[in-house]
């Protein structure tokens, strides 16, 4: 998340989104269906425990995650949904504690982690716009969100979100359009980098919102203000790259791409564990 208007009225919100697992159940480990194929151990069904998962919440195998290529376990991020669903549906207990509402937990987990990526985006949308008549949309869909997310136990975990994220996708397009207007001429078509190699190019304000970059190679690019709106990065290499200013990433994305110690990163977001020294 760049930083365009210093000290954000949102800047405490952020840092709400950021995952706490500490203040959480391992939320992740059971609610999520996962694959082998998405790098997690096993297959296994939503509502279904990890089988590494220990009685304390933890994961038993955390420090040899990245031995065993868990890349799907290294990568996952729940933009703080794991605590929030927590403090505010779970205050005295666990999922484990409540097992007749264990189902809509897992469903509440599940419609909290996609209002607070919403959130995430609008976040940073607040921050990047000069469009003084889009403010106020971002503002009330940001208190729309924080509301949805208080509904009763029966609305959260069954809500409409439709309507809402149209709204959200419309303010994300207009701010994408505004910072890619004055991309510079060059421009690249398409959505699939699959393992381009994109050689030391200049991409800034490029727009490659969508784009499935998996092992794409940005080693050397200049990536100002370029947007990342939900690229997959798998595998992308970012390694000695200034990121800093890239718009619209998550902490997922760099998570699962190869940075190393001298890959710069935006402010509100934190550097792998599993990254190069
Ligand atoms: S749901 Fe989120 S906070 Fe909870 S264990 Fe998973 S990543 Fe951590
Ligand atoms: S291996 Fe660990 S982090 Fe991965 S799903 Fe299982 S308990 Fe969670």
């Amino acid at each position: 998340m760049t930083n365009d208007k210093a000290d954000s009225k949102y800047d405490d919100l952020i840092k709400k989104l950021k995952i706490d697992c500490k203040k959480c159940s391992g939320l992740c480990c059971v609610a999520l269906y996962c694959t082998k194929t998405d790098g997690f151990p096993a297959n296994k069904e939503a509502g279904t425990p990890c089988k590494y998962l220990d009685t304390d919440f933890r994961c038993k195998i955390h420090s040899g995650l990245a031995d065993k290529n868990y890349k799907g376990c290294l990568a996952y991020d729940c933009f703080g949904a794991g605590q929030r669903t927590t403090q505010l549906y779970l205050p005295d207990g666990t999922w484990k504690t409540n097992s007749e509402q264990e189902d809509k937990l897992f469903k509440i987990f599940i419609s909290v982690y996609q209002l607070h990526q919403m959130l995430w985006y609008l976040a940073e949308a607040f921050t990047l716009t000069s469009d003084e008549l889009l403010i106020p949309t971002i503002e009330l869909l940001i208190s729309e969100n924080e509301q949805m997310v208080q509904q009763s136990m029966d609305h959260i975990a069954m809500p409409d979100l439709s309507e809402y994220r149209l709204k959200v996708n419309k303010v994300l397009k207009q701010i994408s359009t505004e910072i890619s207007a004055n991309a510079s001429s060059n421009q690249i078509h398409g959505i699939n980098y699959l393992g381009k190699n994109f050689k030391k190019a200049n991409l800034d304000r490029k727009n490659f919102s969508m784009s499935l970059m998996i092992a794409a190679d940005f080693s050397g690019c200049s990536l100002r203000k370029t947007n990342f709106l939900g690229a997959d990065l798998r595998d992308a290499n970012i390694k000695n790259t200034d990121l800093s200013k890239s718009i619209f990433l998550t902490q997922m994305q760099l998570n699962s791409a190869i940075g190393n110690s001298n890959t710069k990163i935006p402010i509100n977001l934190s550097r792998p564990a599993t990254w190069e020294k």
